[in-house]
């Protein structure tokens, strides 16, 4: 059995998608999928184009392309975090994590919880299969609590 977070097993999984929705596999689309599986953190297509486009010959039109692929397909979720650039993460079946996302400089820090990951996963839901999920929880970082305080 292949690990579900090894790449080999995220590669199989799109070169499945793209024959049966008839999308060519391109060595450009496994390039930045490869990238992106490197990332432990959120990532925007300006950081993934920056970081490609020294080693690999790739245009933004390209990553645009790919990214909305590796979406339909589930294999990276996209973060709605207000009014900044889309962030976009990996799904990993076995990391659930979970943001604290501050409202005043959008900054995102991430934690996991047993509890909740015991009490999402041991929950049936009718007519629907859990696939992943994560929880945003919106507050004040600390920075900002700071500044706040001191403005007063
Ligand atoms: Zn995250
Ligand atoms: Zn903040």
């Amino acid at each position: 059995m292949k690990d579900q977070d090894s790449f080999e097993y995220v590669k199989d999984l799109f070169t499945e998608y793209l024959l049966k929705h008839h999308h060519r596999k391109t060595p450009e689309r496994f390039a930045i999928l490869e990238r992106i599986f490197i990332y432990e953190q959120h990532f925007t297509v300006e950081m993934l184009y920056n970081q490609m486009k020294d080693s690999y010959r790739v245009s933004l039109a390209t990553i645009y392309n790919t990214i909305d692929l590796l979406l339909e397909c589930n294999l990276i979720v996209k973060h709605l975090l207000g009014g900044q650039l889309a962030q976009y993460e990996k799904v990993s079946g076995l990391n659930t994590h979970h943001h604290l996302i501050c409202t005043r400089c959008g900054k995102v820090k991430e934690f996991s919880d047993k509890q909740i990951r015991t009490s999402i996963q041991s929950k049936q839901f009718v007519h629907f299969q859990l696939s992943h999920y994560s929880l945003y929880l919106y507050g004040l970082c600390s920075k900002c609590q700071a500044e706040l305080k001191n403005q007063k």
